[in-house]
């Protein structure tokens, strides 16, 4: 699957569309979901134009995939919901149709604030 530079996080990278931001350094970029399904539900992208975790892991840099992963534990933390200064999250990641992935580049979502719940709830 090629990348589709109009999905929305492709504008919201390029400062086309705006984002309420929670963090950003050179791999990453963090902001809240913009409808939340839980307290705290935050966004975690990677800069580089990655369509999914698949997509990530066999073509991004070893730099990349280092980034991007602590940069979910600095989100984490700047949010108060670490292990290290908080009660502890969940991460997600909806990988094509069946994961049920609506925006075609990779994001991990991160929920937290209170507790999250079941891991996968039937519907
Ligand atoms: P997924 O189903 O895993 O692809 O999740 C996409 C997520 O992006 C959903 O939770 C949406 O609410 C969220 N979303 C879509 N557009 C925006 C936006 N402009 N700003 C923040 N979050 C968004």
């Amino acid at each position: 699957m090629s990348y589709d530079n109009n999905n929305i996080f492709a504008k919201i990278l390029r400062g086309e569309v705006p984002c309420d931001k929670i963090y950003e350094d050179e791999y990453v970029l963090s902001f809240y979901d913009v409808n939340p399904q839980k307290k705290i539900h935050a966004l975690v992208i990677p800069k580089g134009k990655y369509t999914n975790l698949d997509d990530f892991n066999e073509n991004a840099s070893e730099k990349e995939i280092l980034g991007f992963f602590r940069g979910v534990t600095l989100v984490a933390k700047k949010l108060g919901i670490s292990i290290n200064n908080g009660n502890g999250y969940r991460t997600l990641s909806n990988i094509g149709s069946d994961g049920g992935q609506e925006v075609p580049h990779l994001h991990f979502h991160i929920f937290g604030g209170e507790k999250i719940g079941k891991m996968v709830k039937n519907d």
